[in-house]
């Protein structure tokens, strides 16, 4: 067989376990422009549906990775642009569900969701992930959206489509430094979660190259603050961030200072609680954590009385 066209991996995803990823639209056609997309501008900024990926070469280039990989956790559709552009979406995905005994994902925007055949297409796959990282003005700073959608409809779609689905939704939030960080942007976002209730929330920051140069992570400060906010009305054991580009190892307790590290990529930690894993191990847990910062591994940032270890963010 030739060079695989439209399927990648597989490789460690953040989210997803090991992902063989399907990229089924062409770079780059987005019904957005965000300024942090890693893949640059759009350069095909649009809303209309095209059959952009032939199914069956899909599933072809599947079959023959799935043959000879050991471990694929998900298929997932994660292109150069919005996946849901692909009038075939549904047509692979039923055919992949046919053949193929791997569960199916995909990371979208969700900004199609207002079409009645997307709505129907994305309930074929057992996991979707949808993106809001804000709403009405702070929605066209951050996405840059084709003129013609609108962000009423795609959250109210969003809402209604979590009340018959069957798979598990994911949102993913983008925090960028002195745009949607503030709390009435947050609490905005956080409500309408709320009302999808999603299986995960994650919180994201820039961490590869932006489409705009200016496009800034937030402090760490800012992003303790911003996963307080969100764990306290949604639940702790919800909210995940993602800060990492590989996803975490998870190490044993036995190696407290990998396994401390490990956690606080994922979710900030109490110091109380970092020093009572460690002080298993160590007469001096207080001296380790010093020993992290001056590394630049962690910060200690102060929120509302308490200390919390959080991961480093690494600035380009
Ligand atoms: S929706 Fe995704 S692909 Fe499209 S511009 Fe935003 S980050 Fe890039």
């Amino acid at each position: 067989m030739g060079k695989a066209r439209y399927v990648f991996g597989p490789v460690p995803s953040r989210r997803l376990g090991m992902s063989l990823g399907i990229n089924n639209v062409p770079y780059k056609t987005c019904t957005y422009s965000c300024v942090y997309c890693q893949l640059g501008r759009t350069t095909n900024l649009t809303v209309e549906r095209k059959p952009y990926s032939v199914p069956e070469k899909i599933v072809d280039e599947i079959e023959s990775i799935v043959d000879t990989q050991a471990k694929i956790d998900y298929i997932t559709f994660v292109p150069d642009g919005e996946p849901t552009l692909d009038k075939n979406l549904g047509c692979t995905a039923t055919i992949i569900k046919d053949r193929i005994d791997i569960p199916l994902a995909i990371l979208t925007n969700g900004s199609l969701i207002w079409m009645g055949d997307v709505r129907e297409e994305l309930k074929l796959f057992d996991v979707v992930s949808l993106k809001i990282d804000g709403l009405d003005g702070m929605w066209r700073r951050i996405n840059r959206p084709h003129p013609r959608l609108s962000i009423d409809m795609i959250v109210d779609a969003m809402v209604d489509f979590a009340k018959t689905y069957r798979g598990k939704i994911l949102t993913e939030t983008m925090l960028i430094h002195n745009l949607n960080i503030a709390s009435d942007i947050l609490n905005e976002v956080i409500s309408i979660i709320r009302r999808i209730d999603p299986y995960k929330v994650y919180l994201s920051v820039p961490i590869r190259p932006p489409a705009e140069q200016w496009v800034k992570p937030p402090t760490e400060e800012e992003l303790l603050v911003a996963y307080k906010a969100f764990a306290d009305r949604l639940g702790e054991g919800k909210v995940e961030v993602l800060s990492t580009p590989e996803p975490p190892k998870f190490y044993p307790p036995a190696d407290p200072v990998e396994y401390i590290l490990s956690m606080i990529a994922v979710h900030p930690l109490r110091m109380e609680y970092a020093i009572n894993i460690l002080q298993k191990h160590t007469d001096k847990p207080q001296k380790l954590i010093e020993d992290l910062v001056k590394a630049r591994k962690i910060c200690l940032v102060r929120y509302q009385n308490t200390v919390f270890l959080v991961r480093r963010i690494i600035r380009k």
